[in-house]
C-alpha cells in the first residue's frame, strides 16, 4: 500500500457485513477499499456457521425485498441442508422445531464474500490493521488512509465504533466453537442450562463433521467459558476436537446510533445480532447492502449517510429489539438455575420457543405488562 492512500469508502473489516458493504459499494462505482487485520480471509472460524434458509429470513424481517440476490449462496459453499432445531432443557426433554437452512464452512464463505467484493472492484488489504482516526484520516499498520465515507465492520470490540463516538455493545458474552469428526442428524441441537446456569451448549451438523460449542453469560456462570467447553465436550463425548477458538457475542441488540460524520457501523460492532440466539451473518449482510448503497450514492450524489440508519431499522430494528427484549426475560426468569430453565421452557411450550427463535413476541404487551 502507497504511503498515503485516498479512497472514496475505507471498509474496515472483512467479515461478511465489511465484505457485504465492500460489494454493494463498489457496485455502485465508487473506489474502495477494504481493509484486514488477520492474514487471511475468515481465519481463524470462530462461528457456529449456520445460516437459516433465505425463506426463514424473510420470516423473521418481513419488510426485506430481494433477498435471494443478497443470499446468493453457491451450492458448493453449502456443506449440509438441515430441516430444524431440537430445543433441550436440562432434564434432557427435547422440543423439535421446523426451521430449513444450512451450514457452511465460515472461512470459504468469508472468503466467497471477500471475492465477490473485490470482483466488484474493491480492493482488499490484509495484515492491516485500523489503529483510529486522526484528523480526518485513518491511521493502520500499513499507513494513513485518506476517505471520504468509512464503515465500521470490525466486529463486537469496535474500534471505528470508538473513534467515531458511537456507544458500544453491552454486555457481550463469550462463545466458543470447535470442529469434530462424526455422522450427525440434520438437525441443530441446542442444549440449555445442562453444564452451568446461563450457559448453553449446540451441535451443528456438517457432512461428516459437526460444528460444536459454547456460550455462557457472565452474569450467570460462575466459570470460564473453555471450561464449560470441556465440560460439555467430555459429557457428550467429544474427546477429539479441533482448536477451540472463540470471540464475544452482542447481547443487547442494536447500539443507539450507527452513524456519526461520515462514518457508519454494520454487523457486530453494531450489535445488529439476534439477541436469543447470537445468530448474525444475516443481519451483517442485511445491513452490509445497505451501508455499501447508501456509500455510493453519497459518493456520487451526496446522499445523506442517515439514510442507512433508517433504511436498516426498517428492517431489522422491531424483530432485534423483540429478540433483545425475549433475551431479557429468560435472564430474569429462566437462566438462574437448572430448574427454573426446564420450567421456563416448559412454560413456553412449542408454540412460543417457535416464536422465541423467529424473533417474535411471546406474549401479547398488556400480558406481559401486567406480569412485569
Ligand atoms: C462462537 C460463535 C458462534 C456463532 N454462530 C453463529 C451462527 O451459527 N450463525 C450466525 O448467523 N451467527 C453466528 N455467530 C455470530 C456471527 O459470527 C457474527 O454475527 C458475524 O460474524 C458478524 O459479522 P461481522 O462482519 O459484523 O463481524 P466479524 O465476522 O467478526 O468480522 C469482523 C472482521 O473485522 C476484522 N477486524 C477487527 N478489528 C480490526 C481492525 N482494527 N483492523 C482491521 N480489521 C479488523 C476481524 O479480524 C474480522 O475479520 C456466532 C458467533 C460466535 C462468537
Amino acid at each position: 500500500m502507497a504511503e498515503k492512500t485516498a479512497v472514496d469508502v475505507l471498509v474496515v473489516g472483512s467479515g461478511p457485513a465489511g465484505s457485504t458493504a465492500a460489494a454493494y459499494a463498489a457496485m455502485g462505482g465508487a473506489k474502495v477499499m477494504m481493509i484486514e487485520r488477520r492474514s487471511q480471509v475468515g481465519v481463524p472460524v470462530r462461528c457456529g456457521e449456520y445460516m437459516p434458509s433465505n425463506g426463514e429470513i424473510v420470516n423473521m424481517f418481513p419488510s426485506l425485498r430481494d433477498e435471494d440476490s443478497l443470499f446468493d449462496i453457491p451450492a458448493r459453499l453449502k456443506c449440509r441442508e438441515t430441516l430444524g432445531i431440537k430445543l433441550v432443557d436440562p432434564k434432557d426433554k427435547v422440543t423439535v422445531l421446523d426451521m430449513p437452512g444450512y451450514t457452511v464452512d465460515r472461512d470459504a464463505f468469508d472468503k466467497y464474500l471477500a471475492e465477490r467484493a473485490v470482483k466488484a472492484g474493491a480492493e482488499l488489504v490484509t495484515r492491516c490493521d485500523f489503529e483510529g482516526i486522526e484528523d480526518g484520516v485513518a491511521k493502520t499498520s500499513a499507513g494513513d488512509i485518506q476517505y471520504r465515507v468509512i464503515i465500521g465492520a470490525d466486529g463486537p470490540g469496535s474500534r471505528v465504533a470508538r473513534n467515531l463516538g458511537l456507544g458500544r455493545n453491552q454486555n457481550p458474552y463469550p462463545a466458543v466453537t470447535a470442529q469434530v469428526k462424526g455422522d450427525f442428524e440434520p438437525y441443530l441441537v441446542m442444549y440449555f442450562g445442562d453444564i452451568a446456569p446461563g450457559a448453553y451448549s449446540w451441535i451443528i451438523p456438517k457432512d461428516g463433521r459437526a460444528n460444536v460449542g459454547v456460550g455462557c453469560s457472565p452474569r450467570f456462570s460462575r466459570g470460564n467459558v473453555t471450561d464449560y467447553f470441556d465440560r460439555f465436550a467430555s459429557k457428550r463425548g467429544f474427546s477429539e476436537h479441533s482448536r477451540v477458538c472463540g470471540k464475544y457475542v452482542p447481547s443487547e441488540g442494536p447500539i443507539p446510533a450507527t452513524v456519526s460524520g461520515n462514518g457508519m457501523l454494520v454487523g457486530d460492532s453494531a450489535g445488529q445480532v439476534i439477541s436469543v440466539n447470537g445468530g448474525g451473518i444475516p443481519l451483517a449482510m442485511i445491513a452490509g447492502r445497505i451501508a455499501g448503497n447508501v456509500a455510493a450514492k453519497n459518493v456520487s450524489s451526496s446522499q445523506p449517510l442517515q439514510d442507512y440508519e433508517t433504511q436498516w431499522r426498517e428492517i431489522m430494528y422491531k424483530p432485534l429489539r423483540t429478540a433483545a427484549f425475549n433475551k431479557k426475560l429468560a435472564d430474569m426468569f429462566a437462566f438462574r438455575s437448572e430448574r427454573s430453565t426446564a420450567l421456563c421452557m416448559a412454560l413456553l411450550g412449542k408454540r412460543r420457543l417457535n416464536n422465541l427463535i423467529r424473533c417474535k413476541r411471546l406474549f401479547p404487551r398488556r400480558h406481559l405488562l401486567r406480569c412485569l
